[in-house]
This record gives structure tokens, C-alpha cells and sequence, in this order.
């Protein structure tokens, strides 16, 4: 069993708060970060310790400075260093076409899914990297296969946002290669999780499902498989990878 600390962003719910229960069962020291719904994020931990896993809850917006330190600084002294970050947090926004997005709603979709990942990334690699005096670790961004398809008449500038992302993945993988640190990345299709209710069609998944060459969505444990394969050391020599889950398309 792992005795390895692990940070989830936006581990209170769907693909993060999955990830968090099977990386705890694993043997990870979770914590579990979220932005406003402690509820959620209070059962995710109860049910790691009900399971006999370690993990705790800490409130911060990954996309501002000063609450990503104060993020990282709650895991140094809690659990002591980190061994491994998966940058999950992600929102988007109401189904529309390219030509009715204002700059407000541009800029907090790329603070939540661009800025936000950097910042965390960052911290990690400050305290990971052998060239800081850390012992190496692991990174996952969790992407889309938006990034691929474009989310045309939806969200544009989601997919984009993770293409952005990509690019983050496919930079940082060489940066640190040599210092310890492995960067990989999955990116989801349909996963049946509470973020399309934000795109203001609850039922997304149910409704482009059977349209998939799997015939189905996916599930966020799904997801969180790939994800924990990528921060283990069953991948130790896989790094800038990414993983498709997407049934198929
Ligand atoms: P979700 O169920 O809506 O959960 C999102 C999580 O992110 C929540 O824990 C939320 O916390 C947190 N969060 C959002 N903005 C944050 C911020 N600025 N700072 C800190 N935490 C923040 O979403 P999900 O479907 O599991 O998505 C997780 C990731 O997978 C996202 O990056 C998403 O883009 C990606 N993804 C999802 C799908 C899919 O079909 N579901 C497909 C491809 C990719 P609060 O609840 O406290 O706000």
C-alpha cells in the first residue's frame, strides 16, 4: 500500500470526489480540495475514513493566488510533503454559440480551467521537483475530449480551455522530466457527473449517450481508474501521455 499525499482539485463531487475514494483505498492521503459546497466535500472525507482511508477537506478557488498557497501550505502541515497533484477542478458554462460569449464569461472560464491548473502545477512542482530539494511526483490534468471536438453551438470556449490545458500538459512533461516529476493527463467524454446542470441540460449525458459508439456515457470511477493508474508507478515511464475515455468518439 501507498503512503503517498495526494491533493484533488475539486475532489467534492463527480470525477474528483471518485478519484479521491479509490486513490484513499489505494492507500493515498487525500486532500480533498473544493470552492464552495463543504457538504460534499465533508461526505467524500467521511466516506475515505468510514473505508478505513486518511483524508481531509480544505476550501479554496484553485484560480487565485493566495488561496492555492494557502491551499498547498494546509497539505505541508497536515501531511507533509506532496507526492502527487491531480488538477481536476473545472466548470463550465450555459450552452451558447461563439458569438454570444462576453469577456466576463471568457475571462472566469479561463481562470477556473487555465489559470487554476497553472497555479497548482506551480506549487506542486516547487515542492516536487529534485531541483527544489523535493523527492519527484506525479500530475494529472484532467482535460476533455472537447479539446479535440470543439464543442461547437455549446461551449467553445470550454474546449478551448482544455486544449489550453493540453498544451500545459504536453510543456510541463518536459520541464520537469528529468526532475522527478511525471505530467499525464486524461480527457473524458460524457461522464454522468452534476456539471452539464451548469450547461443547463441536466440530462446530457442521457440524451447523447446512445449516440456514442459505446452506446453509453461514462461513470466518474471510469475516469478515476486512469487517473490513479497515471499518478502510480505502474506508469512509471509514461509521461505528456494522454488517456481518451470517451466510449469511443
Ligand atoms: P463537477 O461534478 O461539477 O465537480 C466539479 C468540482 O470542481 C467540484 O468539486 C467543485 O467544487 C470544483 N470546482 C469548480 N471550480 C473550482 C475552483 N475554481 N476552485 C476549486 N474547486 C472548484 O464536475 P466533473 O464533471 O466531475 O468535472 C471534473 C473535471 O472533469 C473538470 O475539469 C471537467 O472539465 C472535466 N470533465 C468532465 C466531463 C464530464 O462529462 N463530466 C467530461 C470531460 C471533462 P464546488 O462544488 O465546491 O464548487
Amino acid at each position: 500500500m501507498s503512503e503517498k499525499i495526494l491533493l484533488i482539485t475539486g475532489g467534492s463531487r463527480g470525477i474528483g470526489a471518485a478519484t479521491a475514494l479509490l486513490a484513499a483505498a489505494r492507500g493515498y492521503r487525500v486532500c480533498v480540495n473544493y470552492r464552495m459546497d463543504e457538504a460534499a466535500a465533508a461526505s467524500v472525507v467521511d466516506a475515505i475514513e468510514a473505508a478505513g482511508g486518511t483524508a481531509f477537506a480544505v476550501r479554496a478557488d484553485v484560480s487565485r493566488t493566495a488561496e492555492v498557497e494557502r491551499l498547498f501550505r494546509a497539505v505541508d502541515e497536515t501531511y507533509g510533503p506532496l507526492d502527487a497533484l491531480v488538477n481536476n477542478a473545472g466548470t463550465l458554462e450555459r450552452q451558447s454559440r461563439l458569438e454570444d460569449l462576453d469577456e466576463e464569461r471568457l475571462a472566469r472560464i479561463w481562470s477556473a480551467n487555465i489559470t487554476g491548473p497553472f497555479l497548482c502545477a506551480a506549487a506542486a512542482v516547487r515542492r516536487m521537483s529534485t531541483r527544489h530539494g523535493g523527492r519527484g511526483g506525479a500530475i494529472v490534468n484532467v482535460s476533455s475530449r472537447a479539446a479535440q471536438l470543439g464543442s461547437p453551438n455549446e461551449y467553445v470556449d470550454y474546449a478551448a480551455s482544455k486544449g489550453a490545458l493540453d498544451s500545459m500538459t504536453t510543456g510541463l512533461a518536459l520541464e520537469v522530466a528529468a526532475e522527478g516529476i511525471r505530467v499525464n493527463s486524461v480527457r473524458p467524454g460524457l461522464i454522468h457527473t452534476g456539471i452539464h446542470a451548469l450547461g443547463g441540460e441536466p440530462g446530457r449525458v442521457d440524451r447523447v449517450g446512445p449516440l456514442l459508439p459505446m452506446g453509453r456515457g461514462g461513470t466518474p470511477e471510469e475516469v478515476a481508474e486512469s487517473i490513479v493508474f497515471l499518478l502510480s508507478e505502474a506508469s512509471s515511464y509514461t509521461t505528456g501521455a494522454f488517456i481518451d475515455l470517451a466510449g469511443g468518439r
